[in-house]
């Protein structure tokens, strides 16, 4: 039975990468809210192989047993981790007729150390295809990190190479994908070397454990307001909240934010032509920091953001050095997440303001 399940998942996943599916859904999203990023073609998917495992629920210790000690449950983890990725990969190299050896970028998101490199070995792969697993930059991003490190290795392939990029979690999936000629146009204006080289080093143990929820701290009653978000909003707004798409005013030409059903400077009530606003720079123009106001890292900063295009936008500030912050200061957007509902477990997420050095 969960042979067809795995079978039906692994249809699931390649009629939702059809051209008829996700990817199309993907790249007019990507291209609706955001210019001049993404072009489409520039990789395609040449096989995909998957494996769901069900026999932890039979052992003795499962990894996530809280009985357990923890260096057992590494173990077996380490265990469970390699002979799935092995079985899945070996498997997607007998269904596409292709060998270790032809593989340029090899892609293992597991933040056990030595992992990819004990894989590589096993199946011939050139051991300079293995790309850094980032954890000594940016720890473990969950389900997030097979694509970062995808993101990486997008940046240094040349058209015509192989892609192995392997997400292990309760299974495991290979996908092989090949660049084709369009990666030579391939230019990302926020690329992963970049965010990662703008990464802050954050020392205190504390706000680590208060970060990843491990440590419950008492906030006060400022902190106990219901954080629900009205997700109707969301997706109705979801070009502005998600994209951060403002509008430009036809009669007088005033870029705004949010899309009001009439413009904040002469009043016109024609319709706003929808206007990007997330890769646009912008500086300081008042802020305060907020001690008061519930904030999981204090101060909050709140301020005017003054777009060079001329729109301007009440905004958390964040990243924020007080020695080098003043009215004037360059910013940047970044989407991050601006509230967590811990009664519904659901982030929600916005733009932010973060200095531009
Ligand atoms: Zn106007």
């Amino acid at each position: 039975m969960f042979k067809r399940i795995a079978v039906t998942l692994h249809n699931l996943i390649a009629k939702l990468l059809n051209e008829d599916g996700l990817a199309v859904r993907v790249r007019h999203a990507i291209e609706s809210r955001r210019h001049g990023e993404a072009k489409g073609g520039g990789l395609k998917l040449a096989a995909l192989s998957t494996v769901l495992r069900v026999e932890w629920m039979a052992r003795e210790i499962h990894p996530w047993e809280q009985n357990s000690w923890q260096d057992q449950k590494d173990r077996l983890f380490t265990e469970q981790c390699l002979e799935d990725t092995l079985a899945v990969i070996e498997r997607l190299f007998k269904e596409s007729g292709i060998a270790g050896e032809a593989i340029d970028h090899f892609c293992m998101a597991a933040t056990i150390s030595g992992a990819a490199a004990a894989v590589a070995k096993r199946l011939k792969i050139k051991p300079e295809a293995v790309i850094d697993n980032l954890a000594a930059r940016c720890g473990d991003t969950g389900a997030a990190h097979p694509l970062i490190m995808l993101a990486v290795a997008l940046e240094k392939a040349a058209p015509g190479e192989k892609i192995l990029l392997i997400g292990f979690g309760a299974g495991c999936d290979a996908l092989l994908l090949e660049t084709t000629d369009a990666i030579r146009d391939y230019k990302s204006g926020s690329s992963a070397s970049a965010a990662l080289a703008r990464s802050v080093t954050e020392k205190s143990y504390t706000k680590l454990l208060s970060f990843s929820d491990e440590l419950d701290l008492d906030w006060g009653m400022r902190s106990e307001t219901d954080a629900k978000t009205a997700l109707t909003q969301l997706y109705r707004a979801q070009d502005q909240v998600i994209g951060f798409v403002g509008g430009q005013c036809g009669e007088c030409s005033a870029i705004q934010f949010p899309r009001l059903a009439a413009c904040v400077n002469c009043g016109s009530i024609e319709p706003l032509t929808p206007y990007p606003l997330a890769d646009q720079l912008a500086k300081v123009a008042t802020f305060t920091a907020d001690w008061l106001m519930f904030y999981p890292a204090p101060p909050l900063y709140v301020g005017l953001v003054q777009f060079d295009n001329g729109a301007r936008v009440l905004m958390e500030m964040v990243d924020v050095d007080p020695a080098q912050f003043d009215v004037g200061s360059p910013l940047r957007m970044v989407f991050r997440i601006k509230e967590k509902d811990s009664r519904r477990h659901y982030n929600r997420y916005f733009w932010k303001a973060v200095p531009a050095v």
